[in-house]
């Protein structure tokens, strides 16, 4: 929607073809339905967020930036605000804002869109592009023009629209797709305790992942428990970075329930909860340190009889009651799946694109924007900046010189 807007301003004749009934279906979703569509942070820390190719983006960030965005999109009427993290979502917490906003451009520019029109392949002759076909509502047909612009999102969330089709473009037209994993997305687990303590939210706990030689992640922050494993803000994040490691290398992972207590300042809580209850189970007295659905668990990761009077528990016992504070086990079965995904992870390669302008180097007059590149970041409204700054490269591309028609 944006490249379209930016190219009709520069006097290009442009059409945009939607699969779907309507347009920016997976727009109106996005940020719980309040759209997060850029963050305005310093640069670095824009890209330490970009968790595949972030230097790819340089030269689209010269084109349009986070803060070029915010004050392009303010320009054509939308009321913004930026919140905790430099997140800019629209006054209104309403995405359909921003959907309006685009549409109403596309309108005043004259982009002409066909929607229920799903483009099936990319027409390519000599080297170079030279349209698509595609089905409208049912009916085949082609559509001749000098750039083809893929911007089909990636595979996640699919009854959005994004099914993945720009993968398959690309690999028809011999390009290199790098492998497709979900991202930011929820994590199953061996655990059978994750499900005793679904729906458990637990704040200020520090998530943890080995790799068996060294940690590869850790994170402070939310989590939640569910039938299947963990999810929440820290566990997506997780997913991101450490997704394509899951049944590749022997990951361990746990989770410090108390970060900001040490083990030392743990036993002496418990030495005065236990002097105070001498006559107790230990399972009538552990509740008093953690919420309802956690405090059962805790006993059985420190091998520990819940039924033990508390004034026959052990040194050791309190040390493995620590440890199961400071380390309960998560072991990583899998990532849920592209259905659950914020994100697809991997795509179209990189190296298969000039920076500068999203074309294809094999390829003339094709070009990738959006999800569909091997780019990915973290949640905050780095994944739609991605998507509006390629946008702008691959419409600031310089028009081609007319070929010389032959004199009589
Ligand atoms: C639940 C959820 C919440 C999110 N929240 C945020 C957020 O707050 N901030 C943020 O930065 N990112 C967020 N994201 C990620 C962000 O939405 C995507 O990264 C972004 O929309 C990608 O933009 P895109 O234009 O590349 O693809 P999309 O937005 O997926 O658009 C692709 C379009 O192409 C159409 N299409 C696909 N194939 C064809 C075809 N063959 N023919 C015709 N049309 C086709 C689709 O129907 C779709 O309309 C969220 C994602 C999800 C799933």
């Amino acid at each position: 929607m944006l490249a379209s807007i930016l190219l009709s301003r520069k006097g290009n004749n442009v059409t945009l073809l939607e699969q779907n009934e309507k347009l920016g279906k997976k727009l109106f979703i996005t940020g719980k339905g309040r759209c997060n569509f850029t963050n305005v942070c310093a640069r670095t820390e824009f890209l330490e967020n970009v968790v595949t190719n972030p230097k790819f983006l340089y030269s689209a960030f010269e084109e349009l930036s986070p803060e070029d965005t915010l004050k392009l999109f303010e320009s054509w009427g939308l009321s913004a605000k930026i919140e905790r993290g430099k997140r800019a979502f629209p006054s209104s917490d309403r995405s359909s804002d921003v959907i309006d906003m685009l549409k109403k451009k596309m309108t005043d520019c004259h982009v002409k869109v066909r929607l229920n029109a799903r483009v099936t392949g990319i027409l390519i002759e000599d080297g170079r592009a030279a349209g698509v076909s595609f089905s409208e509502n049912g009916k085949e047909e082609e559509m001749r023009s000098d750039r083809v612009i893929i911007a089909t999102g990636g595979e996640s969330y699919p009854s959005t629209g994004s099914t993945g089709d720009g993968y398959r473009f690309a690999e028809d037209a011999g390009l290199k797709v790098t492998g497709l994993l979900p991202s930011l997305v929820s994590i199953e687990c061996e655990e059978d305790y994750c499900a005793t303590m679904q729906g458990l939210s637990l704040k200020n706990v520090e998530l943890h992942v080995h790799d068996g030689k060294k940690e590869v992640f850790h994170e402070f922050g939310e989590m939640m428990f569910t039938h299947y494993g963990v999810t929440g803000p820290v566990v997506l994040t997780a997913s991101a970075v450490i997704g394509p490691l899951i049944g590749k290398k022997p990951l361990s992972a746990y989770i410090d329930l108390k970060p900001a207590v040490t083990p030392e300042m743990l036993d002496t809580r418990l030495i005065r909860l236990f002097d105070a209850n001498p006559n107790k189970d230990v399972k009538n007295v552990i509740h008093e340190l953690y919420p309802a659905k956690l405090a059962p668990v805790i006993p059985g990761v420190a091998c520990l009889n819940p039924e033990k009077k508390i004034h026959d528990v052990t040194r050791a016992d309190r040390e493995a009651i620590i440890s199961a504070t400071k380390h309960l086990p998560l072991t990583f079965k899998c990532l849920r799946g592209f259905d659950e995904a914020v994100v697809t992870k991997g795509g179209v390669s990189v190296k298969e694109i000039d920076p500068k302008t999203m074309e294809c180097k094999k390829i003339k007059g094709l070009y990738f924007i959006g999800e569909v590149l091997d780019l990915d970041a973290l949640t905050g409204g780095f994944n739609l900046q991605i998507a509006w700054s390629t946008a702008a490269a691959a419409a600031s591309a310089p028009e081609e010189e007319p070929e010389e028609t032959a004199k009589d």
